[in-house]
């Protein structure tokens, strides 16, 4: 700066250095404005200036002095122009008047300016921004934007004029107040909220905010911004309610289509159910079919093999009696080998007619065994010697052995088990072409069950052959009726192993085979025994020794003529001679005039009754007539419960109706041996009037009773047809007798005359007829009226069928 000439020292000096220093330019003006002095940042500026106006002081300078400040602008710059007047500062005789200072404030401009045009810019965001701005000072607004005055309906006045909490929600007003307070207190407080104000219409609006701490003219505020989120939230409601609805449904749904599920699954199971009940049905058909096939095929192979069974021998005694009944034949003739060929024949239709008959008693249940002590090695020898002939004859060794631990004496049935290991070593030998026979007796393993049955004995017997075997594939089916290994010839009906199962099972046992075809068979059996003290054995076995009774002189009171025809056909031809009583009384004459040596007591009799007159003789009522004469009493079958009646009333012994000729002759043998055997022989078990008898079959169960009927008469059947013959007769007269009696209600008339019905249906098989007379002989016994009529229709209607099935078969009247 040029020091000013006038300047007094101290004043120049000053100046000299605010002119150095000043960053803008410093100058100092005369009384009429031109300058005297300027200083080097000026001179830069403006350049040599001095002595020449100042050309950024208007031209009405200094007569005008500027009140403050001027920015003038001077080219593209600005300055601020400040003029000190020479109060205070110039001294008098000064050269100059007034100091002018000035600054470049062209940036600060600029930048003011670029404030202001920011600000305004902020300020239009802020104005026009899509969320709310609201600045809140101690519970009232103060600022809100536009967007706020839109959402509230309120002006900004309005808003910030009164307590902001005034514009809230009522349930929502305390939360965000106090969010409100711990901002402005410094706390933490959630920076973001959701809540709803109400609008001046009354309208709710969900908003969200965002809330910041901040100064706001020296004092706390809370700075917020605000989404309107009405639209969203009621999108969301609306979507909450849609998404509960769908999944409301789907719950439904998936309740529904699990119970569809369950139901299907139930059905399923029901359907697996019932196609395994139809493939079960299926293979039972299936089986059924095959059985039945099966049956066919082997009741076809039956009755081929029957015939041939049958005719062989037939033939062999028809051409036997032809040569031996022809003259000429019989020259050259072997008498006695005819009739031995005659007799083998008769055993062997014999044999088969047993055979049939244990089929049939089997397949009808009626299978019974005895149970008498015997000795196994009896068996075994029985077999053996039976056997051995045969044996001898096909070259074949036939030997038996029984293990020491074999009890000595057991009980059951010692026929039934003969038959079996019979039958087993009688196929044994058809089948082995050479080699052995080998018999084993030894106990059986117990099992379980038979160990805990104290007094059981198991025993297993064992038939092995060295035979042509059996295939695998046959095994199972040998035991069956009417089936034969095929090819394997040997005749037979293929019955023997069917009979030895059923009697095996009765035994308790089973029956098993085991075989190599080509080497051999072996046959085993297990049964089940009691076991018995030898004495039971002797007084058991004595029987058996007892040799037929001689011929005797007999008194039969018997009503029946019937029963008295069969005894008669029993008895005469084995020269026993006959007198015939048809009632008690008659027989109590017939024995105080003649000498008979036993009496055969028939029990229910009319006039006098069987026990009446034994017990009559028993007391010595019958002058002439021993007291002790052995009385064989005939009971119906059926009526064992009178057994102690029979027995108390002085019987000997007694014999169960229908009669079998091998039963008479034993008891009559017996009787003449002085023993009384009622107590250890039950009667036989065989009978028409039996209960086992299935109702209802009619003429099937009239052939089964036949079949029977016809082996108690010892396979006699003309004497069959002899007592048919008879039956025939004597029915009308007792059906008769029976109705009369109903008639005059004769209770014991009615009695007799059921019980002689069922007697004589009983001797002729016919066991439908004789268990319905004996129904009604029961109802008659017990006084029950009321059914007589039922049963004597029923009885009637059966009798008429038995006569005509009878008549079919060309049975008449006898004479
Ligand atoms: P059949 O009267 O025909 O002999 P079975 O029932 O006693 O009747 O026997 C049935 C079939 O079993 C016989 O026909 C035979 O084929 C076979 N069979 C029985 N025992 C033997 C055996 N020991 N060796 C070979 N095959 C046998």
């Amino acid at each position: 700066m040029i020091p000013s000439p006038d300047a007094p020292a101290g004043a120049a000096a000053c100046y000299a250095c605010l002119a150095d220093g000043f960053p803008g330019f410093c100058l100092l003006l005369a009384g009429d404005g031109t300058v005297v002095a300027a200083s080097p940042r000026t001179r830069e500026c403006f350049g040599d200036i001095t002595g020449r106006r100042f050309p950024l002081l208007p031209a009405t300078f200094p007569a005008t002095p500027l009140a403050a400040p001027v920015d003038m602008a001077h080219g593209a710059r600005l300055y601020r122009v400040l003029t000190v007047g020479p109060d205070g500062l110039a001294q008098a005789g000064d050269a100059w008047r007034t100091l002018v200072l000035g600054l470049d404030v062209t940036d600060l401009e600029m930048a003011r300016r670029q404030a202001a045009r920011r600000q305004g810019q902020l300020a239009a965001i802020v104005e026009n921004a899509m969320e709310g701005v609201v600045v809140a000072v101690a519970g009232r607004l103060v600022y809100v934007n536009s967007f706020m005055e839109r959402l509230t309906g309120h002006d900004a006045a309005t808003l910030c004029s009164r307590p902001f909490s005034g514009f809230l929600h009522e349930e929502d007003r305390a939360g965000v107040v106090a969010n409100h307070r711990k901002r402005l207190a410094g706390e933490p407080a959630p920076a973001g909220q959701t809540f709803r104000i109400r609008a001046r219409n009354g309208q709710v609006r969900w908003v969200r905010t965002v809330s910041r701490l901040m100064a706001w003219d020296d004092v706390p505020a809370s700075v917020s911004l605000l989404a309107d989120i009405t639209d969203q939230r009621q999108v969301q409601v609306t979507l909450d309610t849609l998404i509960r609805d769908q999944e409301a449904r789907i719950e439904s749904r998936t309740a529904s289509l699990r119970q569809a599920n369950a139901t299907l699954e139930a059905a399923n199971a029901t359907l697996t159910r019932e196609i395994e009940a139809h493939e079960h049905t299926a293979r039972k058909l299936a089986a059924a079919r095959r059985k039945a096939l099966e049956a066919t095929k082997a009741k076809s192979v039956f009755l081929a093999n029957m015939s041939h069974e049958i005719r062989t021998p037939l033939n062999v005694i028809l051409g036997m009696a032809d040569l031996l009944s022809r003259p000429d034949g019989q020259e050259g003739l072997d008498r006695g080998r005819a009739l031995a060929m005659i007799r083998e024949a008769g055993t062997s239709l014999r044999g088969l007619l047993g055979d049939l008959l244990d089929l049939s008693r089997g397949e009808a249940g009626r299978l019974a065994l005895e149970n008498v002590a015997f000795r196994p090695a009896e068996v075994l020898e029985t077999v053996l010697s039976r056997f051995g002939p045969q044996a001898a004859e096909q070259g074949l060794a036939l030997a038996g052995a029984i293990a020491p631990d074999v009890p000595m004496v057991l009980t059951g049935d010692p026929g039934r088990l003969t038959q079996v290991v019979g039958n087993l070593v009688a196929n044994a030998l058809k089948f082995t072409p050479s080699g052995r026979v080998d018999v084993t007796m030894a106990r059986a393993a117990p099992r379980r069950a038979t160990a805990a049955t104290p007094g059981v004995v198991g025993l297993r017997v064992g038939v092995r052959d060295t035979g042509i075997g059996i295939p695998p594939e046959q095994r199972r089916h040998i035991f069956e009726n009417f089936r034969q290994v095929d090819g394997a010839g040997g005749g037979g009906a293929g019955l023997g192993l069917a009979i030895c199962r059923r009697l095996v099972g009765l035994m308790g046992g089973r029956i098993r085979v085991s075989s190599q075809p080509g080497e051999g068979s072996e046959f085993s059996f297990t049964a089940r025994f009691g076991l018995a003290r030898e004495a039971t054995l002797e007084a058991a076995a004595q029987p058996v020794e007892i040799p037929p009774a001689p011929p005797l002189d007999i008194l039969l009171a018997e009503d029946s003529n019937l029963s008295a025809e069969m005894v008669a056909a029993y008895l005469v031809p084995r020269g026993h001679r006959l007198t015939r009583a048809a009632n008690g009384r008659e027989a109590l004459t017939a024995l105080a005039m003649g000498h008979f040596e036993v009496v055969l007591m028939d029990i229910r009799m009319p006039v006098l009754d069987g026990l009446a007159a034994t017990k009559a003789i028993r007391r010595g009522d019958v002058p002439g007539c021993d007291p002790a004469i052995p009385i064989l009493a005939l009971t119906a079958h059926g009526a064992r419960r009178d057994r102690d009646r029979i027995l108390a009333a002085g019987a000997t012994d007694y014999l169960a109706k229908p009669v079998s000729l091998d039963a008479l002759l034993a008891a009559l043998a017996r009787l003449v041996q002085g023993e009384k055997g009622a107590g250890g022989h039950p009667p036989p078990t065989t009978g028409a009037a039996g209960p086992e008898t299935p109702a209802g079959q009619g003429a099937e169960a009239f052939d089964a009773g036949r079949a029977e009927a016809l082996e108690n008469l010892g396979g006699d059947t003309d004497l069959y047809d002899r007592l048919a013959a008879v039956f025939v007769r004597d029915t009308p007269g007792d059906r008769r007798r029976l109705r009369r009696a109903m008639d005059d209600a004769d209770g014991p008339g009615l009695v007799l005359a059921a019980h002689t019905l069922k007697g004589n249906a009983g001797v002729i098989g016919a066991s439908r007829a004789a268990r319905l007379a004996r129904d009604l002989e029961m109802a008659a016994r017990d006084g029950r009226a009321a059914d007589f009529p039922a049963l004597a229709a029923a009885l009637g209607e059966e009798l008429d069928r038995v006569l005509a099935g009878l008549a079919d078969r060309g049975i008449a009247p006898a004479d």
